[in-house]
């Protein structure tokens, strides 16, 4: 099984990917919890260096690193650990890439394209959040932002997020703004009548 999650930053996807990992390997079940992008391949470090501006590319060409980033992780890490019989857990995929790549690249169909041969999850979280409390909670966690810039660009990402709902299939939208337990209840009764 392939599960993803997706959402704003800050809207709480890496903290439930955590806590579902932990949940599925206490009732005894294998699992590879992972992430996008990878940080431990030369893509994704090139990837990290440049969200961090240690560097500069065109919005195009990220979007491709993020794809060959992709790729690689499918290869050597997701598709063996399915084969594995693992349960794999991505915290964040190709719709982030996606959604946030828009803001960049006025070309929908171009942007979907290159995600077209990679394994669709077998559930996708996308969790709802307004950009607001995303900035608030990411505020929390110690980063300083142009707020009302942040919270314009973070509403039409969350528009990409949005109509990708209407395109692709097994998507559970999750409201984030419950409470953390509450929020780990909902996704493991879903996970739960999965598996
Ligand atoms: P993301 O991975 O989507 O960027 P995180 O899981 O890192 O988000 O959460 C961002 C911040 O919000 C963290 O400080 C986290 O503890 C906090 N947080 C996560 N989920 C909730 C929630 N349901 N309610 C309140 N705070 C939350």
């Amino acid at each position: 099984m392939f599960i993803a999650f997706e959402g704003l930053d800050g809207s709480g996807s890496s903290t439930q990917s955590r806590l579902l990992a932990e949940k599925l390997e206490t009732n005894g079940h294998a699992v590879l919890l992972t992430k996008e992008p990878t940080g431990d391949t030369q893509t994704g470090k090139m990837i990290r260096d440049i969200l961090q501006h240690k560097w500069k590319c065109g919005s195009e060409s990220l979007q491709l690193l993020f794809s060959a980033d992709r790729a690689e992780h499918l290869k050597n890490k997701i598709e063996p650990a399915i084969q594995n019989g693992q349960i794999v857990i991505t915290d964040r995929y190709f719709f982030s890439t996606i959604a946030y790549g828009s803001l960049a690249v006025d070309d929908w169909g171009w942007l979907k394209c290159l995600s077209k041969k990679f394994r669709l999850p077998d559930i996708t979280f996308l969790f709802k959040l307004a950009p607001e409390i995303c900035i608030q909670r990411i505020q929390g966690r110690g980063s300083d932002f142009e707020l009302f810039e942040e919270n314009e660009k973070l509403g039409k990402i969350w528009k990409g997020y949005e109509k990708l709902t209407n395109e692709y299939d097994n998507i559970q939208i999750v409201d984030a703004t419950q409470k953390i337990e509450d929020i780990e209840k909902y996704i493991w009764s879903v996970v739960k009548s999965r598996i």
